[in-house]
């Protein structure tokens, strides 16, 4: 059962290009579908996280940082009575738009961007399942509904909202998406700061007397070792990140149906105008989370192993981006003649964007090398 203020298909802001109800699905079921059978998705599987692709196996890549997004905010969704198809459509797409090699590759693309409108990768999340999917016969893009799309761009400069239409609206009148956009955006945050934990731990960059500084992780850590003295290391670190996991998840649901009940929103418009978010954590979950978060900041995403392997993928598209700007004939043939129908330097520009920011960690690498190395 729905929540009255839920989002569903009755209340929906619709599509772009208007198409009949689907037959035996919800209209937010279609948009997970459509997500789940678009190239970019397969695309996750070999894009990096923190962890460079080839690393190790067991790292987790952008296709199963999703998949693990989608799993808490669905359990979130369903506790709350909200819609866990928008939910899990939302958490599925949330990362299609990231470049190969996680936040160096977004940051290197933005600055070869710079005079071109920049690069966000919250934003080409949108343009991917707006524009650059091309695989219905009567649009391009997903032709997704509205809040799937609204959940999709988290956030977004004044600048590019303005050029958004509706879309762009909430952040310039500051409104709030619907609680499902919201629920999903703390559900990547739980995902990320646990299974970030999890993977420092296996690539040794993290010890665990050193994460033992962290109140979150110590509190669940001690405990284990408590109730099972002889624990296997190994096991004890799943099951304190499991334990970390459930005591956000269960803090973040109690809290945020306190506030719905307080706040007496009856539609997904009173969710959209009530003053602030409605999701969200008591003071002393929030204040152990940006713990941890500052935690992994510091001694995990600034380790020295992972930022000299981040300035050679810095490289890769500082160099992939210059080469097909000198010369575009170096472009896939769709792309060339994407720049003949629109040959201004901006266009130019953002559609060679478009090629790297859609290349997974190998495929950049192996373009890289073909054109730029070719004797090595
Ligand atoms: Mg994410």
């Amino acid at each position: 059962m729905l929540a009255a203020f839920a989002a569903q298909d009755a209340t929906s802001c619709g599509r772009q290009y208007p198409e009949p109800a689907p037959a035996n699905r919800s209209e937010y079921q279609r948009d997970r579908d459509r997500i789940i059978h678009s190239a970019a998705f397969r695309r996750l599987e070999y894009k990096t996280q923190v962890f460079i692709n080839h690393e190790g196996d067991l790292f987790r890549t952008r296709l199963t940082h999703s998949i693990e997004v989608a799993q808490i905010a669905r359990s979130i969704a369903r506790a709350l009575s909200l819609n866990e198809d928008l939910t899990e459509a939302i958490a599925l797409a949330h990362d299609l738009g990231h470049t190969p090699f996680g936040h160096s590759g977004q940051d290197a693309l933005n600055e070869c961007l710079r005079d071109y409108g920049g690069f966000e990768h919250n934003l080409q999340s949108l343009r991917v399942v707006d524009r650059l999917e091309e695989r219905y016969a009567e649009f391009s893009g997903l032709n997704l509904t509205f809040e799937t799309r609204e959940g999709i761009l988290k956030h977004c400069s004044l600048r590019n909202a303005r050029e958004l239409g509706e879309l762009g609206k909430r952040f310039l009148e500051k409104t709030q998406p619907s609680l499902e956009a919201q629920l999903v955006n703390i559900a990547d945050e739980i995902a990320y700061n646990n299974h970030d934990v999890d993977d420092g731990l296996r690539s040794e960059l993290l010890s665990v007397d050193r994460l033992k500084e962290v109140k979150l992780f110590a509190e669940q850590y001690d405990e284990v070792r408590r109730r099972y003295p002889a624990i296997a290391p190994r096991r004890a670190i799943y099951e304190t990140v499991r334990r970390m996991i459930n005591y956000v998840v269960t803090d973040l649901i109690d809290n945020s149906r306190r506030l719905i009940q307080q706040s007496g929103i009856k539609h997904i418009e009173d969710v959209r105008h009530h003053p602030g978010p409605l999701i969200a954590y008591t003071s002393a979950a929030s204040e152990k989370t940006g713990e941890l978060k500052r935690f992994l900041r510091r001694h995990l995403y600034a380790h020295q192993r992972v930022t000299h392997m981040m300035s050679a993928a810095i490289k890769i598209v500082h160099e992939l981006f210059e080469a097909f700007m000198r010369d575009p004939k170096l472009l896939p043939r769709q792309y060339q003649d994407k720049i003949r129908e629109q040959p201004e330097p901006g266009e130019q520009a953002r559609i060679v964007a478009d090629y790297i920011a859609g290349m997974t960690d190998r495929y950049a690498m192996r373009e890289h090398t073909r054109l730029l190395n070719p004797g090595a």
